[in-house]
Order: C-alpha cells, then structure tokens, then sequence
C-alpha cells in the first residue's frame, strides 16, 4: 500500500518527539529491520531534526536470524563476542535514547530447534544481562510497529491488502490519522491512565483475586510500597519523559515475587523466540509456575519457565479494559507490542525495579530484596477473558471490585 508521505511523517514525528522524546546532543540508537531502511531514514531525520547528536542504526534481519539458526553450531551462535560486549558496555555510558521498529514475521523460526533457541538465548542473556540492567530506568527508549508484508500477511491470511488494513489498524492504535493532531491526543490519552493509576495507587492493594468461566482462578500478593504506572515514564538521568510502547493501553505494576497461587488461562497465543505457544495455561503453587499445558507449543512452553530461577515466577500484572481500541480492532496482531495492550496481562520473568520509590538508583540485588522478580526472560501472556473478574484487597481484608466482566468495576 503506498500510505500517504504525510501520514508516514506524522507517524515518524510521534515516534521521535512524544515516543522517545529525543533531547538536543542526545544520541540515538535506532533498531530496525533492512527492509524498512525507507522508514529508517525517514525517522532518523526526525532525530536529528530534533538535535540528536548521532544516530546510529542496527539492522535487523528475519532471513538472516533464521538461516544462522539452520547452519551455524549453538556454540558459534550462543558465544558473546568481546566486541558485542564493548558494544554494550559503551551503551551504558552513551546511554543513548532507543528506538525500535518492529515489523517482525511471527513465523519467522517456526520449525527451527526450540532446544538450540532456547539455548542461544539464554547464554547469550547472561552476558548481557548486567549491561541492560545497568540502563534500565536511565535511558529514554520506544518500541513502535511497522507493517512488513509477512506480519500482514500472518494476521490476514486471505487478503489482498494484508498490509493495508494492518496499517490502518496500527495508525488507528496509535492515534494517527490525516487530520488529527496526535501529540494532543496522546496527552489527553496519558492523563486518562495516569487517572486510573492513581486511582489504584490510592486503594493500596495487598493482593488481586482473579476469576473467569474459562478456568482462571488465581491470587497474587502485591509489594505494599510498589506503584501503578502506566503510558509514560521518566528518565531518571534527565527527568525527561518519554512513552516506552506505542500504542499503551496498560497499567501495570510488579508483583511480589514467589507470592501467587492458583491458574491462569491465556486468551490469546503467544510468541516466544519467534515460535508460537497457543491454547495455554499455567497453575502456580507457593509463586512458582509447577505445571502448565499447551495445545501447542508445550515443549516452548516447558523450556521458558526453566531459562532461569525466576523464569517460572511473576514479574508484571497489567490492567487492559477489553474496549481498548487494541482490542476493538478485532484480531489477533501476533506481536506482544499490541496483543498486551488488548487484554489483562501478566509477565513470567524479569519485574520492573522502577515501580518501588527510588527504584531507579536500586540494583537488581536490592530490588530483589523487596519482592522485585529477577530474570533473563519477560513474557507477557493474556489472561483478559471476556468475563474476566478482577477484586482487589485492601489491607484491612475488604474486597473491592477492580474489573467485571473484562472491563474496569
Ligand atoms: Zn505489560
């Protein structure tokens, strides 16, 4: 489809500016795949038309990814080589604002060894772990979609204009159309979450009780000091505020690690590694996932929740009414960008420190000292059933209705 120029820059322009929000003398690292390399221009002029310093760019490449995984040995991909580190290391250093373009093909390594995925990725993690912890919450970073004609193709099988309506429908998501102005309606939009946020911040609940005909039937304790947030965040280093995922419908928080019981039923596949888990659940005893089942993708499933020590454990609840306009698009976007923002989610893995007061200056030890989940995995999957009930506890042991029926009480 060729989207209107005009459409394209207002896209690229929201990225940079309310996205990202680059700063003058700011560097940028911007992560897209080689066939978007038109787009790819098109945002880092926007960057530097905003005074980024440099931009740099990493090429992405499905083709690529999948033949190395075909041919080459899982010693040769799982190694970190030392200029990949240096690469990393000088990252926390430059701190430099990210932006990621996904255009992704979920299919991209279906049939490919889960064994040898899992591996790579895990070793590779471990590496790189204490580089990415070391910027967390001190970078300014967006990921944003791009329609590539196999995702299209993926969530239209039988289309002639695949990438046309997917377009449309990511455009309508993030608020960008012919004659809107989208910087203002993302404001408007960022005060209705931060509302609902703070509405929760206020009824400081001790734990969420889950319930829906579809077999969900789960407790999760929550830290008493960690926030609810949502849409926006700001950069500690800079104060500067930036809005980590386009579209954001979500508010979320990070429970306390090793504190749930019960089981929760996905409502939607989802995509691990580039491979798809579908028809899904997981039942947790003492916090820790003992035992899940899968229509497909049991073995990908199996070998997620054992990456690591807190691969099996929560690390993000998140809130999504089912009119969210994700949602209401009406299809399954097979990419986790939009599929948690269309539904109540929860993340197996890694938790977010930056939700505790003085998160930001913590190290992963101390956050995990106050219930903060750690790990080299964070995996959302969908729980938002359409009769989804949601109570909250207050810590006086009263009940409050959080969501029925799959949307807020
Ligand atoms: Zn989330």
């Amino acid at each position: 489809m060729r989207i209107s120029d005009k459409l394209l820059n207002k896209y690229a322009e929201l990225i940079v500016r309310t996205g990202a929000n680059v700063q003058p003398g700011q560097i940028v690292q911007l992560i897209i795949a080689v066939e978007q390399h038109e787009f790819a221009s098109m945002v880092m002029e926007k960057c530097y038309e905003a005074g980024a310093k440099k931009v740099n760019v990493d090429w992405l490449s499905d083709v690529k990814r999948r033949l190395d995984f075909q041919y080459a040995d899982q010693e040769v991909l799982s190694e970190v080589l030392p200029w990949e580190e240096a690469k990393m290391k000088q990252m926390t250093e430059d701190l430099p604002c990210r932006i990621y373009i996904e255009s992704e093909d979920p299919d991209a390594m279906s049939g490919i060894d889960t064994q040898k995925l899992s591996s790579v990725t895990q070793s590779r993690s471990r590496v790189l772990k204490p580089y990415r912890d070391a910027i967390e919450g001190k970078h300014q970073w967006v990921i944003a979609a791009y329609p590539s004609e196999k995702w299209a193709r993926k969530c239209f099988p039988d289309a002639d204009d695949a990438v046309e309506r997917l377009w449309e429908a990511i455009l309508r998501t993030v608020r960008v159309d012919e004659d809107n102005d989208p910087v203002s309606d993302w404001k408007a939009h960022v005060d209705f979450i931060e509302k609902k946020a703070s509405w929760l911040n206020e009824q400081g609940f001790t734990s969420l009780r889950y319930r829906s005909s579809n077999g969900t039937d789960f407790t999760v304790d929550l830290i008493p000091e960690a926030r609810w947030e949502g849409a926006g965040v700001t950069n500690s280093m800079n104060g500067v505020f930036y809005i980590p995922n386009m579209p954001t419908e979500e508010i979320f928080s990070t429970p306390a690690a090793g504190r749930c019981e019960g089981t929760l039923v996905s409502v939607k596949p989802l995509s691990w590694n580039s491979q798809l888990i579908e028809d899904f659940s997981i039942t947790f005893r003492d916090g820790r996932a003992v035992s899940c089942r899968a229509a497909k993708g049991q073995e990908l499933l199996e070998q997620m929740l054992k990456m690591d020590e807190g691969a099996s454990m929560l690390g993000e609840v998140a809130l999504v009414p089912k009119e969210s306009p994700v949602n209401k698009c009406g299809f399954l976007f097979y990419s986790t960008l939009f599929d948690e923002n269309a539904s109540c989610h929860c993340a197996l893995g890694m938790g977010f420190k930056e939700v505790l007061p003085g998160g930001n200056d913590m190290t992963m030890r101390q956050a995990r000292e106050r219930g903060v989940n750690d790990s080299i995995i964070h995996v959302d999957f969908m729980v938002g059933a359409d009769d989804l009930a949601i109570d909250g506890v207050r810590p006086d042991g009263s009940m409050i209705p959080v969501f029925r029926d799959g949307t807020w009480a």
